[in-house]
This record gives C-alpha cells, structure tokens and sequence, in this order.
C-alpha cells in the first residue's frame, strides 16, 4: 500500500518548504501532509511507522533552515482549525499546539491572565515554542505550563503532566513526535496594564530584530549568561558576508538572507562564525536554530 493511500485529501508530494519558513530558502518536502483531525494525525502517524517513512513537523517555521535537497519522508503541518483552538478555564488557558504564539498571548491579555505578555514578538506556533522553551527577558513559555498532550511515534496519544516536563534554557524534555495541545496557567491582572507590558515590549522586541520583510532566522543560543550577539560584536565579525547570506544591521545575531542565498550559503555563514568567535573570545557558540 502506498503511504498516501486514503490520504490523498490531506496529503501534497513534492510540497516547496521555502514559503512556509522565515529564512524563505531550502528544497521541498517528499510529502506535506495538513490533517484536519487528531484521527488522521494518528493514522498517517502509524502507517509512517509501518513503513519506515521519516516524519517531522512544521510549526511557524521561524526556527528553521531547510536543507537545499529538501526533506525525505513527511512533513506535518497543524494548521488545520482543530489544531489552533484556544480556550480559556479560570486562570487556564488550553491551546492546540499549532495557534499561532501571538494569538495565545492576545487571548490571555485579553481575559485579564498576564505573564505571556513578555514574549510578544517571538514568531511561530505554540508547538514550536514548547518544543525549544521558547521565551525573552527570563521568561520562557515553559514557567506557565502545566500539562501537555502529545502523540508518540507509534501514533499513541499521552497526557504529560507538569511533574513529568522539563524546561531549560531553549530546551525542553517534551521530545515525543508531535506536540498537539497544552494547558498553560497565569495570573489574573488587569488587562489594561497587560496590554500596556504587551505594547511596550512590542516596540523593544521589534527595535531590535530583523524587519518583518526580511527573510532570517536566529544565528546562535545565548551561551550562559553572555549574549551571543555582544560575541559576534567583540569578535568583530559581525560584517562577515558569504554570498547572500549575511547578518543583520539591527541585531548581530539574525542571520539575513536575499535573493540567490542558499540553505548552504547560511550553513558555512553560521559555522565560520562559530569558528571565528571561539577565535577570538574562546567561547564556542552552538547555533539556535535546527537544520532538516
Ligand atoms: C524574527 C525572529 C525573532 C525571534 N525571537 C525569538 C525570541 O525572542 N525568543 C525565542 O526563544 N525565539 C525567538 N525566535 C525563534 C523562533 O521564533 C522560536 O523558536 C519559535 O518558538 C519557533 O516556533 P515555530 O512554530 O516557528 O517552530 P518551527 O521553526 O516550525 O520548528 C522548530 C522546531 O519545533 C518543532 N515543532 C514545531 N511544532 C511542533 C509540534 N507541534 N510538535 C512537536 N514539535 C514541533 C519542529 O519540528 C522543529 O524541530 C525568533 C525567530 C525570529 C525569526
């Protein structure tokens, strides 16, 4: 049986990944899938599993450089209505994995629940922001959650609770193939001075990255305490070009990409930097972001 079969109404081949990332660069997936119900997940799931057939998913794609030969096997997108509901119960809120990050914390202000209003500005889904801790300013998306609903590779669905989940730096333990919802808890507040943090932090947040024409990704992981932007800028390299690909004028950490930039052009851009960086400083950076 082919690994489509029965799926042709959610499943593209040959799918481009470039407009559905930031960097806006890369090759195309074998096969796009877009489920429209948990059900259809699961079982595209299992029968991936039956035939050996990788399977990655896409959240907002802000956090991604794909390859320039593309991605073999699957590639999952939640972008169907059922995987965007957000809810509000008391002081929780619980939101499928593929709402959009900035719909998440709009809604929250909104019902007078703050905290999440620090990390206004980042791009891309929930899911990709559970998945890599995503956060600014010491907050992370990780303090609020409290429990998660994943499905495992062998297309079971798991409840985790707040026990069983690990948040760090960029990093966290729910590791299981997709992440499909999670219920986060906040602090009533009043939605006007929310509103008013939302704002500010809208304006530092967008002072101080790429333009939202621009296409880019974020070069490196802050190592310890340090900036990795305040490292690129100590090592003087921070005007450092290859081809297409270069960093940004408003944050030394953004890589920026313009026409005829390949996904290999940012690799060898990102892995010089890192090499002249442990140079220079003796601080050796590891890139933020993943490569398929
Ligand atoms: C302009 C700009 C500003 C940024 N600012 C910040 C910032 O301030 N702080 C910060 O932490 N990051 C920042 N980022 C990085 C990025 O926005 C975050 O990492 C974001 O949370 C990634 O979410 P995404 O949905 O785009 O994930 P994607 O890039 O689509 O995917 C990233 C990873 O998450 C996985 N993933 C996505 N969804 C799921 C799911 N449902 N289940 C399982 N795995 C999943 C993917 O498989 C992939 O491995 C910035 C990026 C840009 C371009």
């Amino acid at each position: 049986m082919s690994i489509i079969a029965g799926f042709e109404h959610f499943i593209r081949q040959d799918e481009p990944l470039a407009p559905l990332t930031w960097l806006r660069i890369g090759g195309a997936a074998e096969y796009f899938a877009e489920p429209t119900t948990v059900d259809e997940l699961a079982a595209l799931v299992r029968r991936c599993r039956e035939h050996d057939v990788a399977v990655r998913v896409l959240g907002g794609g802000s956090n991604l450089l794909v390859r320039d030969e593309g991605v073999r096997g699957v590639v999952i997108q939640l972008g169907a209505a059922a995987f965007g509901e957000i809810s509000v119960k008391g002081q929780a809120v619980i939101a499928g994995a593929g709402a959009k990050l900035g719909h998440l914390i709009s809604a929250s202000a909104r019902e007078g629940l703050g905290g999440l209003e620090m990390l206004v500005g980042i791009p891309g889904t929930l899911g990709g922001a559970l998945h890599g801790n995503s956060g600014n300013h010491g907050s992370d998306v990780g303090q609020f959650t409290h429990g998660a609903t994943v499905l495992a590779r062998d297309g079971q669905i798991h409840q985790r609770k707040r026990e069983e989940m690990a948040f760090g730096y960029r990093q966290s333990s729910l590791d299981e193939l997709v992440i499909l919802s999670a219920e986060l808890r906040f602090e009533p507040d009043d939605p006007m001075q929310i509103t008013k943090r939302m704002q500010k932090q809208w304006i530092i947040k967008k002072s101080h990255q790429p333009l939202a024409h621009e296409n880019t990704v974020c070069a490196f992981k802050n190592p310890g305490e340090m900036s990795a932007a305040s490292l690129i800028d100590q090592a003087g390299v921070g005007g450092t070009r290859l081809g297409g690909v270069s960093l940004s004028q408003r944050h030394a950490n953004f890589v920026v990409t313009e026409g005829g930039a390949t996904a290999a052009d940012v690799l060898r851009l990102v892995d010089t930097l890192r090499e002249q960086v442990l140079d220079r400083t003796g601080v050796e950076l590891r890139p933020a972001y993943e490569v398929w």
